[in-house]
């Protein structure tokens, strides 16, 4: 299977990006073919832009219309929107490994989702959760939390628990387009757990991944 590996760390000796390197390695070593779009490493811009497109409809802009003209177009969107909707037109599965930022994820992979899961690529009018563009592909979220379990359980300082923080990513976003979707593995406490913490998290991650083909846990599947 294609792999792609959608990456938002800028510091290569992060926990984030050890969990990157780890999915690279069990993956691949499955025999899977993994790539990885490293956001910060590329330069990849976080901003929706009129720029975006190669040519526009000419009448107002709307970022979303537009990108449903550029999908006719034969993708007339700039090169580097392009190569990320390629990757994703190969890949059955699609992992994004993050730091947790305002119960969110790092702008720039927001803005990967903003430009590149565009109208007329990955989803359009009637063509959403299991409609959606990139039915038949599975996505994940692999994440680092620096806030501590108590803190997320809905009794907790946070009053939510990771995948309900996630939700709008896991379902408005990825089920929407049509992936079916894993449960995320979320890091917690991740600059607290100390180094033997923290090794256990990457054994935890390593079976997740290990398993992931074979054993899905899903969060949403579409039938
Ligand atoms: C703008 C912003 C918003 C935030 N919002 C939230 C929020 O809403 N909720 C929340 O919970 N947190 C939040 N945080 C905290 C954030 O989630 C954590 O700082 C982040 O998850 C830490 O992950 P990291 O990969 O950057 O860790 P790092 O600081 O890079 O690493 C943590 C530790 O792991 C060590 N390490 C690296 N590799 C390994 C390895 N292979 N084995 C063992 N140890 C290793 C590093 O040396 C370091 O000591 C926010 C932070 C920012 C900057």
């Amino acid at each position: 299977m294609n792999v792609l590996i959608v990456y938002a760390h800028n510091e290569p000796t992060s926990f984030t990006s050890a969990m990157k390197n780890l999915a690279v390695q069990v993956l691949g070593g499955q025999g899977h073919n993994v790539s990885v779009s490293d956001l910060y490493g590329q330069g990849f811009s976080a901003t929706a832009q009129k720029w975006d497109f190669i040519t526009t409809t000419g009448g107002h802009f709307n970022y979303m219309l537009e990108q449903k003209h550029a999908a006719k177009l034969d993708l007339a969107y700039s090169p580097d929107i392009i190569a990320e909707i390629q990757k994703i037109k190969e890949a059955g599965l699609v992992l994004f490994v993050a730091p947790v930022w305002w119960f969110s994820v790092p702008a720039i992979l927001k803005g990967w989702f903003d430009r590149v899961l565009a109208m007329g690529v990955a989803w359009d009018s009637g063509r959403i959760y299991e409609n959606g563009l990139l039915r038949g592909r599975q996505a994940m979220l692999i994440l680092a939390a620096g806030g501590p379990q108590d803190y997320y359980q809905e009794n907790g300082r946070h009053e939510a628990v990771p995948q309900q923080i996630l939700h709008p990513i896991n379902h408005g976003t990825l089920a929407f387009c049509g992936f079916d979707v894993h449960e995320p593995f979320v890091a917690l406490n991740v600059l607290g757990a100390g180094d033997v913490g923290r090794v256990q998290m990457l054994k935890d991650l390593e079976y997740r991944l290990q398993n992931l083909l074979s054993s899905p846990n899903w969060l949403v599947h579409h039938d």
